[in-house]
């Protein structure tokens, strides 16, 4: 199997919000859940780190994700909105406790420098059929968590290695999904404080406006970890090709994403299902963001995997990430091709920009 770094995933926010144990299969989980009503999600879970063995997905980027209080997330509510930045905070610094237990309990590989990233590469290639830590960066989905552009050093001595400045609606630092506007004056200050520490900005979830004036504004290394692409979806959460042309001049890494509503056009939340979806519409994005690009070293993986009520029909955990590979090739896509997808392409974004020690 051709390992897989997974550019955007939510393993915290699924273990605090859901109470789930992200040690033990989906399917484990999903039993224990029978029954359960309080969330749309029960029962469907897709991801966990045997899972991500399974699949062998030796490294990804999981999120730290709360935010100040907001009520236009389209999906069923996880408990990551909180009334103030202060609960905000509390909350991402607990999600980044969850994940140093799992690491003392061997079960992940917190990642903070390229040495990190490239032993944890290694092991992988060495022992393909153990039970490995599954390697985790530490991202943050919306920058509310952070107090104030004085804290940003503070979250990368934590680990924290690529930030979102804001998730859906208005957050505290920029416009996100389904609004408009541009950078906050103190969203302008955050940026600035990210590129002096060598964050990586994730343009992923902002507004058109803050998206252009937060690449005016941030010299540093930027992603976009789960973008699908506006041209196959219309709606602002997809990248439209002018923004993903801007990003292929910054050499930025653009992750696909596998929630239903930004892989076809007109899926509503709750209402559609994911009967006519399949891992074909996923194709479809990676191979726009190719053709775009001339060439694959840009296009990557960012599943975003979340209940299998909002992902493809033919893909139940996120070891099924693997059967991308076949659909890719079929259209001509070459094994070096696929390598840059399923992986060389986060690779080198993270070992050019995370800290040698
Ligand atoms: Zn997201």
């Amino acid at each position: 199997m051709r390992p897989i770094f997974d550019g955007h995933l939510d393993l915290a926010l699924f273990a605090l919000a859901h109470n789930r144990d992200m040690t033990e299969p989906a399917a484990v989980s999903n039993r224990r859940e029978e029954g359960m009503t309080d969330a749309l999600e029960r029962g469907l879970g897709a991801v966990s780190l045997p899972d991500m063995r399974r699949g062998r997905i030796p490294v990804c980027q999981s999120s730290l994700a709360a935010r100040v209080n907001r009520k236009t997330m389209p999906v069923s509510r996880l408990d990551l909105d909180f009334g103030t930045q202060a609960m905000a905070h509390a909350n991402a610094q607990g999600q980044l406790a969850y994940y140093r237990v799992l690491e003392e309990m061997g079960e992940v590989a917190l990642i903070r420098t390229a040495g990190d990233l490239d032993r944890q590469w290694e092991r992988w290639e060495r022992h393909s059929d153990s039970d490995l830590p599954v390697g985790i960066i530490v991202s943050m989905e919306c920058a509310d968590p952070i107090l104030g552009p004085d804290q940003v050093e503070s979250w990368w001595e934590d680990g924290l290695r690529s930030v979102m400045l804001t998730h859906f609606g208005h957050g505290q630092y920029a416009a996100g999904t389904g609004v408009e506007g541009p950078l906050t004056g103190r969203g302008r200050e955050l940026l600035a404080r990210l590129a002096e520490v060598g964050m990586t900005l994730d343009v992923s979830h902002l507004a058109e406006e803050s998206f252009y004036d937060a690449l005016d504004h941030f010299p540093g290394p930027v992603i976009a970890s789960h973008n699908n692409c506006r041209a196959l979806v219309p709606g602002d959460r997809q990248l439209s090709d002018p923004q993903i042309r801007l990003l292929l001049e910054r050499s930025a890494v653009i992750g696909s994403v596998l929630d239903a509503w930004m892989l076809v056009p007109g899926w509503v939340h709750g209402k559609s299902s994911p009967e006519n979806v399949t891992l074909a519409a996923v194709a479809d994005h990676i191979d726009h963001v190719c053709q775009l690009a001339g060439n694959s070293l840009h296009s990557a993986i960012g599943s975003d995997v979340g209940g299998l009520n909002h992902m493809p029909s033919d893909f139940h955990t996120i070891a099924d990430l693997q059967k991308l590979e076949p659909i890719l090739a079929e259209r001509g896509y070459s094994e070096a091709d696929l390598d840059n997808i399923f992986h060389a392409n986060w690779l080198r974004h993270f070992r050019g920009w995370l800290p040698d020690s």
